[in-house]
């Protein structure tokens, strides 16, 4: 049986797309948040006003001094792009999660970030349920059980 096409209007708010390009709707965090797990939580990066420090705490470009749920701005638009500390996560997701953020980014870019709202849906959605999959440890947060909110892939490597 083939993958089931998704509904066209995304369940993904694109709020919770945040400047990096991340997509806090597929973080474990957030979806630990919105499950109501009693475990690290996190209200998205926008809607939460909670930027990963990670990110944004080395961050000297516009995303900076940006207020949680102010206007759209993504890294692309800032001078700095690709900055060190971005590629530096671009290149932690990459090896750790199979994801790249800039990549992500273009994708933005190119085709809206409403579009992109879509793909993620349909790229990350439980055949089951229709909830999420963590970006973090490929866990469906309705239907499996969560003993680690973050599942590496293989070793650890510098970025
Ligand atoms: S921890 Fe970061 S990626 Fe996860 S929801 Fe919070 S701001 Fe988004
Ligand atoms: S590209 Fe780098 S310096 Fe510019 S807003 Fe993004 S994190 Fe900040
Ligand atoms: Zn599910």
């Amino acid at each position: 049986m083939g993958v089931k096409k998704m509904a066209k209007s995304t369940p993904i708010d694109e709020r919770l797309i945040a400047p990096c390009g991340m997509n806090c709707a597929i973080c474990s965090n957030y979806l630990a948040y919105v499950n109501k797990l009693n475990r690290s939580q996190c209200a998205g990066c926008r809607t939460g006003n909670k930027r990963c420090t990670y990110l944004f705490e080395k961050c000297t470009g516009i995303n900076h001094s940006l207020e949680g749920n102010a206007k759209a701005r993504f890294c692309f638009e800032c001078d700095q792009y690709p900055c060190k500390e971005i590629n530096r996560m671009d290149c932690r997701y990459r090896q750790n999660y199979k994801v790249s953020i800039i990549n992500n980014l273009e994708v933005i870019k190119g085709n809206g970030v409403g579009e992109f709202a879509d793909e993620q849906y349909n790229k990350s959605a439980c055949l089951k349920c229709g909830g999420l999959i963590s970006v973090h440890n490929k866990k469906c947060f309705r239907c499996d059980k969560i003993t680690k909110l973050v599942e590496k892939n293989g070793s650890e490597k510098s970025c």
